[in-house]
């Protein structure tokens, strides 16, 4: 028990045999997360696609590159962030993970959360949001406004990048319209909260 010195990198080899839930059986990769391990804004989507799956990456495919340009846009690089999942293994089909899924997935993201240590989690979409909140509303309703997780840590819903792609329209009102706007409050918020408090 000497050495506990317990890494992200440590986590995410181990969570590569994970038989925790049924996902493992269909899965090609496990998709644990990736960014800068001491990254100050986390993103937790639903589950990886198809393209994840094929490359063990979080949000490579057309979300992803959506949610990449959603960073660029207000100047935030995607290496100097967190992104991973709610569950790390693809649900056959894209369909939405089930409660006992996400569930069983639940200590790899907690894990994740305690080492990384972030400023803001942005939960992205219903999954995510209804999980680490522990609300039943919808993403509509949740989204743009900052929770507080376990008494610490700031959550802040948004959009889910493969909704956006659903529903292209910029106008006033409309999701992608609503993004932009919330993007922009994450990044003003970090800054405050980085220029408050520095970090350990
Ligand atoms: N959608 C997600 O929720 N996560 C990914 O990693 C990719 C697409
Ligand atoms: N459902 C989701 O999961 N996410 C959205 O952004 C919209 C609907």
């Amino acid at each position: 028990m000497a050495d506990m010195i317990v890494t992200l990198a440590a986590v995410a080899e181990l969570a590569q045999d994970c038989q925790r839930c049924q996902l493992a059986q269909s899965r090609t990769n496990l998709v644990f997360g990736e960014g800068d391990p001491h990254a100050q804004l986390m993103f937790v989507g639903e589950g990886p696609g198809e393209v994840e799956d094929q490359t063990g990456r979080p949000f490579v495919g057309k979300a992803g590159q959506l949610l990449t340009q959603i960073l660029q846009a207000v100047g935030i690089r995607r290496e100097d962030v967190y992104i991973t999942n709610v569950v790390k293994c693809r649900p056959p089909g894209n369909r939405v993970p089930t409660k006992a899924e996400m569930d069983a997935c639940w200590d790899w993201l907690e894990a994740q959360i305690a080492l990384i240590n972030p400023r803001i989690i942005v939960t992205l979409g219903n999954a995510a949001t209804q999980r680490l909140l522990g609300r039943s509303e919808g993403i509509g309703q949740l989204r743009g406004k900052f929770y507080r997780w376990q008494g610490g840590i700031e959550v802040f819903p948004m959009f889910h990048p493969s909704f956006l792609l659903r529903n292209p329209s910029r106008k006033k009102g409309s999701p992608k319209y609503l993004t932009w706007l919330d993007i922009q409050a994450v990044k003003e918020r970090l800054a405050l909260l980085c220029s408050q408090t520095p970090k350990g």
